[in-house]
């Protein structure tokens, strides 16, 4: 601020006009120089509020205008996509946010500590080095890129956009794929620290094949008929499915005796549902009555699967079968982790 300003400090826009014209004091002028000044016109001054456009004060108006704005992220519509698991999307965010703590914040808040990558137990320890660089990590990008014969990506966006030229549901698929690599490649680090479980590439791998299928349940894009999708989607069998059913058999004490899960073909479907209903088609109506000539009664309890966690379970397992196979079970298997009670 020149002196001339610290004497001045009072001005008004008044002092500058003489006579209707614009009259810029010398000490003024080079400040001046970089705007065009309005023209003057004559009558009465108005009150504005130069906020809106109408010129009149809102208070929205004046918080929008003194608000601290935050960079617009391109990359959240991308992240939080239904075809992606919420519990993934949100680490993903995390990630990108930089909402989480490895060693290179530990050192930039001042604790001195030796780093060491607990995966490949050789470089400094950082989330950059154990998503991009770590040896561990390149393995399992150079594996999932070979998949999709895409090149290894460097950033985020990179993610987003390698797949870009791909069917819909190839590019569903990568963006899942790839995701689930990096908060894999996170969680894993959890896990030796404070589990102490090694890594194992095969396991990661499975993991990750397992984590693709599971989120093909999510997809609702086409593929194109082409080689290259058809290769991706045998390799990951993210098959058709088929519906899949599930029987949970339970006594008088609410006891699991054993349960059956199956895979039926898509014409069957129907059948399925009216089963749930308690209502035989005619085709199967010898086969029903020979099969209940046994049991003395048979209630049906109609609920939705979502709510009734061991038959969805059961159910879930049967859909992942081949077409027509059936697994029976007796007794209650390790996988039905939660029973509810009637
Ligand atoms: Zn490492």
């Amino acid at each position: 601020m020149t002196q001339y300003m610290r004497n001045n400090m009072h001005k008004k826009v008044v002092d500058l006009i003489q006579e209707g014209i614009w009259s810029i004091q010398q000490e003024l002028q080079q400040l001046f120089q970089s705007f065009s000044l309005p023209y003057i016109g004559g009558g009465q001054d108005k009150l504005f509020w130069t906020g809106t456009l109408n010129g009149k004060f809102s208070t929205s108006s004046a918080i929008t205008m003194i608000r601290h704005k935050e960079p617009k992220m391109h990359c959240s519509t991308k992240i939080w996509n239904s075809c992606l698991h919420p519990s993934t999307s949100s680490n993903i965010w995390k990630i990108v946010q930089g909402v989480f703590i490895d060693d290179s914040v530990m050192v930039d808040r001042d604790y001195s500590l030796a780093s060491r990558c607990c995966i490949c137990e050789n470089e400094q320890d950082s989330m950059n080095h154990l998503l991009r660089h770590c040896s561990f990590s390149v393995k399992i990008w150079i594996w999932i890129c070979s998949i999709f014969g895409f090149s290894l990506p460097v950033t985020f966006d990179d993610i987003w956009t390698r797949a870009r030229n791909c069917s819909p549901l190839i590019r569903e698929t990568w963006i899942t794929a790839a995701c689930s690599v990096i908060k894999e490649l996170w969680f894993q680090k959890n896990e030796r620290l404070f589990e102490d479980i090694k890594p194992n590439e095969k396991q990661f791998k499975s993991k990750i094949k397992k984590m693709i299928l599971e989120g093909g349940y999510r997809m609702k894009s086409n593929k194109w008929n082409q080689n290259y999708d058809l290769q991706i989607i045998n390799f990951l069998i993210l098959v058709q499915r088929a519906p899949g059913f599930g029987v949970v058999v339970r006594d008088h004490t609410s006891q699991v005796l054993g349960i059956l899960s199956g895979s039926i073909g898509i014409g069957t479907n129907y059948i399925a549902q009216v089963y749930g209903v308690g209502k035989v088609p005619w085709l199967i109506d010898m086969r029903w009555r020979k099969a209940t000539s046994k049991i003395a009664s048979i209630i049906y309890m109609h609920s939705f699967r979502e709510t009734n966690f061991s038959a969805d379970s059961a159910a879930k397992r049967g859909s992942t079968l081949a077409a027509g196979e059936r697994h029976i079970i007796m007794g209650r298997p390790s996988f039905l982790t939660r029973i509810e009670l009637p």
